[in-house]
């Protein structure tokens, strides 16, 4: 074996040195087939395939014409492959591979982030808003829809998209359930609300209503009888002087006789006003009965209770009463018993009426205070 011989056959691969051991080659000569099997035409099409889907990017789908055209002329010719300038292209072509793969990564990796984001707000406005917060929530869908993905195929990124909107319709539809049933229960209170407001005001003129008498608008007796219980009490905490009056007009069944019910009914009102007119602001007058009036008249000294007494009985004595084309003269009869000199204000109160049926005894027209004093 020559040193020549020992050279070439120490550089060749192991599967080479065998064949030659197996076929017993031993001069350089016989070598050289061996070696003309390393560019054989099988194996220089499988580099120029393996080549070709090296220099094609793996994420970015994009393929190139310059890459086609390249290996096009390579499959026509392929010692192009051992090509100085073919060889400087494919190399350029594995760098813009890298490149291209880079940016793809940067554009889906950005798409997601801008999902995620987008997605984060829409919940966390979803969480937070009511009622026209929902625009927001809509907006920010519609920005989720509207993302371009980048003009690759991307099938699973646009498969998150989908899933991202399917989401958030379906929050969507649960913020309107919500807001639908906060509305009615809204509008179910404020009616509640308008209804107790309603009847709070009937009962307000209800009372109102009862505790004036629709004729005269004095108390009636029985806002009379409430409002001597405050009366009551301020007597006995503070001692606040005060005479019960009872009025009864004289001969009224004659006046509706002769003039009718409704002139009665004017003179009843009339009557009324000029009681109300001389009654001082925490003194108190009702109608007690049909033509029958109580009043409660707080004084310091007699003489005060004496003037309002006067008062009343010239009022309406000086005057005739008029209705229609008629002037009639109408009196009234009256018994007056001090607080201060009874237990009670009821035994105040039947003096007061028992004063009154003497003073119609003894021929009406006058009042009858405690002292045998008439008026
Ligand atoms: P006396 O002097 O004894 O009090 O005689 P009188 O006629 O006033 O007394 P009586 O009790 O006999 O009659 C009272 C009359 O008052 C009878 C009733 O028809 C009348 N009257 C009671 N309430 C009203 C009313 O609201 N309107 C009218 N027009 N008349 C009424
Ligand atoms: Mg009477
Ligand atoms: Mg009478």
């Amino acid at each position: 074996m020559s040193k020549e011989f020992e050279e070439i056959f120490s550089r060749l691969t192991i599967l080479e040195k065998n064949e030659i051991t197996k076929s017993k080659i031993e001069t350089v000569v016989d070598i050289i087939p061996l070696l003309l099997e390393r560019v054989s035409k099988d194996n220089i099409d499988e580099l120029a395939a393996i080549l070709k889907q090296s220099v094609l990017p793996s994420i970015c789908s994009k393929t190139d014409d310059e890459i086609e055209q390249v290996f096009e002329s390579i499959d026509e010719d392929k010692n192009l492959l051992f090509d100085k300038e073919i060889q400087k292209k494919i190399q350029r072509f594995i760098e813009q591979r890298f490149a291209r793969d880079k940016q793809v990564v940067i554009q889906r990796t950005s798409d997601i982030s801008k999902f995620v984001s987008l997605m984060g707000q829409y919940l966390n406005d979803a969480i937070t808003s009511s009622g026209s917060g929902s625009k927001n929530v809509l907006s920010i869908k519609e920005k989720i829809q509207s993302i371009d993905l980048s003009n690759d195929n991307l099938l699973q990124l646009s498969d998150l998209q989908t899933e991202l909107i399917n989401a958030a319709s379906s929050i969507e539809s649960e913020m309107n359930t919500v807001s639908n049933k906060l509305q009615t229960g809204k509008t179910k209170v404020q009616e509640l609300e308008e209804k107790v407001n309603s009847l709070e005001q009937e009962l307000a003129k209800t009372k109102d209503e009862s505790m004036k008498d629709h004729l005269t608008g004095l108390l009636t007796r029985r806002a009379y009888n409430e409002e001597i219980k405050k009366i009551e009490s301020s007597y006995k905490r503070h001692n606040t002087q005060y005479a019960v009056v009872f009025f009864d007009l004289d001969f009224f069944k004659k006046v509706n006789d002769t003039y009718g019910h409704e002139c009665g009914d004017v003179i009843l009102s009339t009557f009324a006003k000029i009681l109300e007119k001389n009654t001082r602001d925490h003194d108190i007058v009702g109608r007690y009965g049909g033509e029958e009036f109580v009043a409660i008249v707080h004084f310091n000294l007699n003489r005060e209770l004496l003037q309002y007494l006067k008062r009343i009985k010239t009022i309406v004595t000086a005057n005739n009463f008029k209705y229609k084309e008629h002037e009639i003269k109408v009196t009234f009869s009256a018994g007056v018993a001090i607080r201060a000199n009874h237990e009670s204000y009821n035994s105040a109160l039947q003096k007061a009426d028992m004063l009154l049926f003497e003073a119609k005894e003894n021929g009406r027209n006058q009042i009858k205070l405690e002292d045998g004093k008439t008026i």
